[in-house]
């Protein structure tokens, strides 16, 4: 079988990415091991919402038209809303189709599934930047007589058993699944490293409204002094909900849930944290004051003072005097531990010597290291907003810019072999 390009992953980013395959006339096919929005119906918790406005979600030629455009997605809804998109642009997605292996064969891919082999000109990995979760290697010293599990596998509280809950991470998943769980009557102890604090409002306005004005989402890949760093960020502490709660620290602190460090060990029975936690909580209050002094500026600057709130600050992340530094699991009656240290890619399936040693890809904003092979939905691909749902749309524009040239100089060199051909005959 042979197609010129071949998109692996029907997530929002690989249909952005067949959107404009199509509107610029490119043969192609996407490829889903299992339905459209896979990852959205299997590895998401039954309460999450997107943390991202409706309105936050502007794939090419297709958006939010409802009548709640500041609400926030639930799971069914942000299903619905990538399926749809998929029929309204009529992608050419063939479901339950997982990729077993690409390779490179003369200067042609060839992409393997159960159904045999297809060769092409370019692929494009659309297959996710969360496919595996990312669990420290202290994970191996946690008694067996405590259940772990991480926040891809993590649906409800029912599913752990009674008693207390010891999550590890404050990102975006630990803080909402760490809230979740303290709500349901299971005291929570939260393992905290680097984090990024942000409120979820902000003179009267949501913060990712006051992100997109000021250009924050915008910032490119060239412009960041440490891209390497800024790649791996941890997300925002943000949830999205009815109330428009933020779920920060100090919220979590005021429901019950203990602060501790970053998890640093497990010896037996007890858990060491860091000492860091002060310093980490001072790091991420500094930094978001920061980001509302952007705004500020900016807001200052765009003479929009009078249309919005008036300029303030949040309180200092607040913390016991002296967090513990070891805890007994079995004294405190902790039960489980749950992961939410991450995510990484799996590329298990890719056998093109584009990898690093830390088996990430080689890419320079998508373009990967080897001819006619590209990825999207990774963190800070081409822009800050590259792994959101909204940053697909400019990422897949250009990286179709630059993928149909690189198929017109193909085809031109062959056309031009071709007609050298009966001289050489
Ligand atoms: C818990 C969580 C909450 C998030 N909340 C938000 C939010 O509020 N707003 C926002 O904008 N973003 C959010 N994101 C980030 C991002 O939008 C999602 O991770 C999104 O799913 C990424 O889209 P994608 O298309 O890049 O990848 P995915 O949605 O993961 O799609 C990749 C697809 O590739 C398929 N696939 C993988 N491997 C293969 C293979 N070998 N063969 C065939 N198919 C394959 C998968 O089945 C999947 O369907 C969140 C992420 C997580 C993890």
């Amino acid at each position: 079988m042979k197609t010129t390009t071949i998109v692996i992953g029907a997530g929002h980013a690989g249909l952005a990415m067949s959107r404009c395959l199509a509107n610029r006339s490119i043969d192609h096919v996407v490829l889903e091991r299992g339905e459209v929005a896979h990852s959205w119906r299997t590895e998401r918790w039954d309460s999450l919402r997107l943390l991202t406005p409706n309105w936050q979600s502007r794939l090419p030629d297709f958006g939010y038209e409802g009548g709640d455009p500041d609400g926030f997605r639930t799971m069914p809804e942000t299903i619905d809303f990538i399926a749809r998109y998929a029929h309204a642009i009529s992608a050419p997605v063939r479901t339950h189709t997982a990729v077993t292996s690409v390779t490179r064969s003369g200067d042609c891919y060839e992409v393997q599934t159960p159904e045999g082999t297809r060769r092409c000109r370019a692929v494009v990995l659309a297959t996710g930047a969360c496919n595996l979760p990312h669990v420290p290697a202290v994970a191996e010293a946690v008694p067996r007589t405590i259940e772990t599990m991480t926040a891809s596998r993590y649906r409800n509280p029912d599913q752990l058993p009674p008693g207390g809950v010891l999550v590890v991470g404050a990102s975006a998943s630990g803080t909402q699944i760490a809230d979740e769980l303290q709500r349901s009557g299971r005291p929570v102890t939260l393992a905290v490293g680097e984090h990024v604090r942000v409120p979820r409002t902000y003179r009267g306005r949501d913060i990712k409204w006051w992100m997109d004005v000021v250009g924050v989402l915008d910032e490119g890949y060239g412009e960041v002094d440490n891209l390497e760093r800024v790649r791996s960020l941890p997300s925002l502490q943000l949830a999205g909900s009815d109330d428009r709660r933020t779920i920060d620290l100090n919220a979590l602190s005021d429901i019950g849930v203990r602060l501790v460090g970053r998890l640093a060990g497990v010896s037996g029975d007890r858990a060491l944290f860091s000492g860091s936690l002060r310093n980490q909580c001072a790091l991420a209050d500094l930094k978001m004051n920061r980001l509302l002094d952007r705004i500020d500026t900016w807001a200052s600057e765009q003479g929009i003072d009078d249309r919005v709130g008036p300029p303030h600050r949040f309180d200092a992340t607040r913390m016991e005097e002296s967090p513990p530094l070891q805890l007994n699991l079995a004294a405190e009656g902790i039960r489980t531990v749950l992961w939410a240290t991450g995510f990484r890619p799996d590329y298990s399936w890719l056998h093109v010597p584009v990898l690093d040693r830390k088996g990430r890809l080689r890419h320079d904003g998508g373009v990967i290291e080897a001819p006619g092979l590209y990825v999207i939905g990774l963190p800070f691909l081409r822009r800050r907003k590259s792994s959101l749902i909204d940053g697909a749309a400019d990422d897949a524009r250009e990286l179709t810019t630059h993928l149909a040239r690189y198929l017109d100089r193909r085809g031109a060199a062959e056309r031009a072999s071709s007609q050298e051909a009966p001289l050489n005959v």
